[in-house]
Parts: structure tokens; C-alpha cells; sequence
């Protein structure tokens, strides 16, 4: 299965292996050029390379077993990726699969929640979204420009940017904004 992620130009290509009782998952995230070149060629010139191991469960179908991590993967990634759009799908995964993984990830993702801290943070154009609904997580821009986001507790109005290792509430984050205003 290959994908293109929603936020970067990155083609990221997917496989596993299963031993013993695991599967075992390579992504490998290519630049444009190189992920054409891959598939011509098969060589592998990424940018870089992850593996994560799951359990292999007997009790479940190779497709269940693949699904759950690939959801697992696209959960841990969906943060700096955004959820992903799928260019191709491989012979283990199909495209109906892919979209019940979509959907949960929705679900997650639509809420009518809102808050004066929220308010506060479009007023500031940091362009607020829904990350997690049910444990009140959200995502927004950093106020430092760079490109990654800040977490949001949208039920205790508190931030945190572990990139700039900043964190607050409404006050701690309108300091911020000031300081990084007077330093332009
Ligand atoms: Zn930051």
C-alpha cells in the first residue's frame, strides 16, 4: 500500500513480513523523485525509515491483522502527516478497508465543542481543529510560524508546544504571542 501524505509532499511505501507471532511493518518515506525511482527500479533511496513490530493475532484474519495496524500507524502519524490519501491500494488492503480506518478517524475529528479559549485561538489565526473529541484534544498552528502544530486540552483551556517547549493557559499563550510579535 503506498500513500501521499496531506500536509507534506512525502510518498510513504508500506509492507510487513510476519514472523512467529509478529508482524512487522517497514514504512519508508520517499521524496517525490525517489519514490518514482523506487518503483522503477526497487531501489529504496528514502528519507527515512521506520519499523514498528504488532502482535500477529492466529484468532484474527490476515486483513483484521492489518487493518488494526495500519490505523495504529496512521494514529501515531496523523498528527504531522494529517490523515493520509491513499494513491494506490495493495492486493491486503483494499480501498473499503481503508475507509472504515477513515471513518473512525472522523469520528474522532467532527465535534460541535466549542470554547472561548478556542474563539481566542482562530481570533489569533491559529486556525484550531479537532484532533481527539472524546479526551477534549486539539490541534492548532504554532504561534512561532513554524510549521507544527500545538496541542490543545480544549476542557481545561491549556496548551503545549513540546517542539518550542512552551506551555499554559490563556494568559501563558497571550504572553507568548505578544513576545514573538515584539521579536518580528
Ligand atoms: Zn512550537
Amino acid at each position: 500500500m503506498e500513500y501521499q501524505s496531506a500536509i507534506a509532499f512525502f510518498y510513504i511505501d508500506i509492507r510487513y513480513q510476519i514472523k512467529n507471532n509478529t508482524l512487522i511493518i517497514t514504512e519508508d518515506l520517499f521524496s517525490e523523485k525517489d519514490y518514482y525511482h523506487y518503483l522503477e527500479t526497487g531501489a529504496i533511496n528514502s528519507i527515512a525509515q521506520m519499523n514498528d513490530a504488532y502482535l500477529y493475532d492466529q484468532n484474527k484474519s490476515h486483513t483484521e491483522n492489518l487493518s488494526h495496524a495500519i490505523e495504529k500507524i496512521v494514529n501515531n502519524r496523523r498528527l504531522i502527516y494529517g490523515i493520509p490519501l491513499v494513491s494506490k491500494f495493495g492486493k491486503n488492503l483494499t480501498e473499503n478497508e481503508w475507509e472504515l480506518i477513515v471513518k473512525k478517524f472522523s469520528v474522532k475529528t467532527t465535534t460541535t465543542f466549542n470554547s472561548s479559549f478556542l474563539d481566542f485561538l482562530r481570533e489569533k489565526g491559529l486556525h484550531p481543529k479537532p484532533f481527539d473529541e472524546e479526551k477534549g484534544q486539539w490541534v492548532a498552528n504554532c504561534p512561532s510560524g513554524a510549521k507544527h502544530p500545538i496541542m490543545i486540552s480544549a476542557y481545561f483551556d491549556e496548551f503545549g508546544c513540546g517542539w518550542c517547549k512552551k506551555k499554559g493557559g490563556k494568559q501563558e499563550l497571550k504572553d507568548w504571542i505578544q513576545e514573538i510579535n515584539l521579536e518580528k
